[in-house]
């Protein structure tokens, strides 16, 4: 409790020289400053704790301490947190840009060496956290930083958890529904680090593809472009599916080969990615089973980090469009919503908690199968044309949607427990 009380009354107002604004982000505003102790440039991201009655809530404060111990190359660092008017701020180091830049910067060729390198380093943060015990849940290009020197870190590790769904006044923030495991979406309570590798086998597909692999407009149109791209799951490959509180059946549609996906990836790149695609959480490949799979051990080795191009130094980038590829329907939903509740199998799945992720499941390499081809989806290779029409229209937040996402990732503000 000294070290809470010490979070809470420590004085740094005056320790950090505020600059320029970032940007506006999901939990409140970021900007630059100048630490003035040790000459760091930094971002500080101010929280708004407006719906905490009594100020700094405690579990929040426990787990931001954790977060202060998540050191790791690959994990952005939590210099400091403490509130202030009301407000919680958390000091980060500064970071020149993020994958999303990269991603749509079309002057930018990144090279199947360069790809290897960026998932490296996002599974590298990843393995780090879970061993730690600790999820991300949010993970999305934007959310990887990349410094100065190249080193890709996640940012934002454990604030959905600590801090809940945004609120009203941040509904123009985006939500990464397309980064999204089919188990959150099928409304899965108990669920584990699966759900962030599922979201890094989004953002490596991302990579290849120069864009957000599938895009759906709603959680029921997100599974169906997952089905329609990689097979609706069948029982039998999947067999808590029908138990999760959301499960709606999907007519069975056979998918597309993952080659026919990602025509440019090399064979290694397809047998990672199909194993991080892994429906059942519990067969999904481990991000550190993931590290150690031939595709990073097998040529091209990846390419140093600070060899590899950047876009300039983050400014306003111009509005961007992207065109959306996901135009192809999805599988026919052939049954109402029910809900065939069944209490999910404590030796599998668990409630998470940063504290309490005590049941990682790392005994499955078992690859989907990707059965049938459909030619129509027509993939795009490293045509990096169509990165300067269009900017992925991310969803953006409604309050159906908040208080879906609420009962969906239980990512209410957690009540102070006691002590
Ligand atoms: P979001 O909630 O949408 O992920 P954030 O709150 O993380 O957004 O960030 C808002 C803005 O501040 C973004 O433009 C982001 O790139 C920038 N930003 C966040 N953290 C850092 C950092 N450590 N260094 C530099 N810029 C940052």
């Amino acid at each position: 409790m000294a070290e809470l009380d010490q979070l809470l009354t420590k004085k740094v107002a005056d320790r950090y020289l505020k600059r320029e604004m970032l940007g506006e982000g999901t939990y409140g505003v970021v900007y630059k400053a100048i630490d003035t102790k040790t000459e760091q440039t930094v971002a500080i991201k101010k929280i708004r704790l407006g719906k905490q009655k009594e100020g700094v809530n405690f579990t929040a404060l426990r787990e931001i301490k954790l977060l202060k111990e998540l050191n790791d190359p690959n994990i952005i660092k939590l210099i400091d947190a403490f509130p202030h008017k009301g407000n919680l701020h958390l000091v980060f180091e500064f970071m020149e840009t993020d994958l999303e830049a990269v991603i749509r910067d079309r002057n930018i060729v990144l090279s199947p060496a360069d790809i290897k390198s960026f998932l490296q380093m996002t599974l590298k943060g990843l393995a780090f956290c879970h061993k730690k015990w600790v999820l991300h849940r949010d993970m999305k290009p934007n959310n990887l930083l990349i410094g100065a020197d190249g080193q890709l870190k996640l940012a934002d590790f454990g604030l959905a958890r600590i801090f809940g769904s945004p609120d009203r006044r941040l509904t123009h923030q985006v939500f990464a529904r397309w980064y999204r495991a089919p188990e959150l979406l099928f409304g899965a309570k108990q669920y584990g680090p699966g759900v962030d590798v599922w979201a890094a086998a989004c953002i490596f597909a991302e990579l290849l593809l120069r864009r957000p692999f599938l895009q759906g407009n709603s959680d029921i149109d997100q599974l169906g472009k997952i089905f329609a791209a990689l097979g609706t799951p069948k029982p039998p490959q999947w067999q808590d599916m029908i138990y999760l509180p959301d499960y709606v059946e999907y007519q069975y549609v056979p998918g597309q080969s993952i080659s026919t996906l990602f025509p440019m990836a090399s064979d290694d790149a397809l047998d990672l990615l199909s194993k991080m695609f892994t429906y059942d959480p519990k067969a999904r490949i481990s991000a550190q089973r993931a590290l150690e799979h031939r595709y990073f051990s097998s040529v091209p080795p990846p390419t140093e980090p600070a060899s590899i191009s950047r876009p300039p130094p983050k400014k306003d980038h111009a509005t961007f469009k992207v065109l959306d590829f996901n135009s192809q329907c999805g599988p026919t939903v052939l049954s109402p919503p029910r809900k065939s509740r069944r209490v999910m199998p404590q030796r599998e799945g668990f409630e998470v908690n940063t504290h309490q992720l005590d049941k990682i499941d790392e005994h499955g390499n078992e690859s989907r199968q990707a059965a049938g081809e459909r030619s129509e989806h027509v993939p795009m290779s490293f045509d990096f044309s169509v990165f300067g029409m269009k900017p992925p229209t991310r969803p953006t937040i409604n309050s159906a949607d908040r208080s879906h996402l609420k009962r969906k990732l239980d990512l209410e503000f957690q009540q102070p427990e006691e002590e």
